[in-house]
């Protein structure tokens, strides 16, 4: 298998230093595997994704001197496919239709951010609704406890990771997916998109990923990733936590955080050097 990784942006802001080391450190490793680097656009939060944004992630990773595999796989122009997917396991009665509120379910549909709190879990109220009784505007909720019973010869659930934050064998429980995740948010009817963690798992499997490297903000993301795997008969690939770049105060860079863009350390006359040696590489 060749050793195959991607670097999987949104498109809502500019990249900053964090996204400079998660780039240029995939890309290192898939050459010294002598492997494969792609780049996958993740833009399915079409309210917050902007063309100009994505425009200049190009920009900036050829200005780091990187070099990805084209055609790049845009995923706002996927989605009756992650869809399809998520309607099967709707037919196997897994998905429920959820009127709850709003801010969960917004939280979904993008990737999550550390010292951003994560939604309390679900509590279920919606639990139990038939999907011939969705309106427009419902949420698409996973039923864990459904989603369990048919994983339970695969339980638990393992994944490797081979950075070095949390390395080794990880074991996930049906307790802990109960207790931590939850009902999560899969999908949204209504402007025909589903969560960050459906698509970015379709993907991943779709494009042959062999190891997802990634910041270790996505960590907790990933029992549920391995999940959907399973659930959806997708292989899971090693994950590879990196460590997050933080600023001077040791709170991790954001994407509004506009003095650490890597467009801005460009237009104030750093090299490709200078950002590699900023962050470690
Ligand atoms: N698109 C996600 C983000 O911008 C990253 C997804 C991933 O690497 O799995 O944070």
């Amino acid at each position: 298998m060749i050793f195959t990784t991607r670097f999987a942006p949104s498109p809502t802001g500019p990249l900053h230093l964090g996204h400079a080391y998660s780039a240029l450190l995939a890309y290192d490793m898939a050459r010294a595997a002598q492997g494969r680097f792609l780049l996958r656009i993740e833009d399915t939060d079409t309210a917050r994704a902007r063309a100009h944004w994505e425009t200049q992630i190009y920009d900036d990773l050829a200005w780091l001197g990187l070099a990805w595999e084209t055609p790049v796989l845009r995923q706002s122009e996927h989605l009756e496919r992650y869809n399809a997917e998520l309607m099967t396991l709707a037919a196997r009665g897994l998905i429920y239709p959820c009127s709850c509120r709003r801010s969960d379910i917004r939280a979904a549909l993008s990737a999550p951010q550390e010292g951003v709190a994560r939604a309390p879990v679900y509590p279920g109220t919606c639990r139990g609704r038939d999907m011939s009784s969705r309106k427009p505007g419902d949420a698409l909720r996973l039923d864990m406890a459904r989603a369990l019973d048919a994983v339970a010869d695969r339980l638990p659930l393992t994944f490797v990771d081979t950075g070095s934050v949390q390395p080794g064998e990880h074991t996930i429980t049906a307790q802990q997916l109960v207790t931590h995740t939850g009902d999560p948010v899969l999908g949204r009817k209504e402007i025909e998109t589903v969560s960050y963690v459906m698509a970015a798992v379709i993907d991943d499997a779709r494009q042959d990923i062999t190891t997802v490297i990634r910041g270790a903000d996505l960590f907790d993301t990933t029992p549920l990733q391995v999940l959907l795997q399973v659930l959806l008969k997708l292989p899971t690939p090693a994950y590879h936590h990196h460590r997050l770049i933080r600023d001077e105060h040791g709170k991790r860079l954001a994407k509004r955080d506009d003095a650490r863009a890597i467009a801005t350390y460009r237009e104030q006359g750093a090299t490709r050097a200078d950002i590699r040696k900023w962050v470690g590489l």
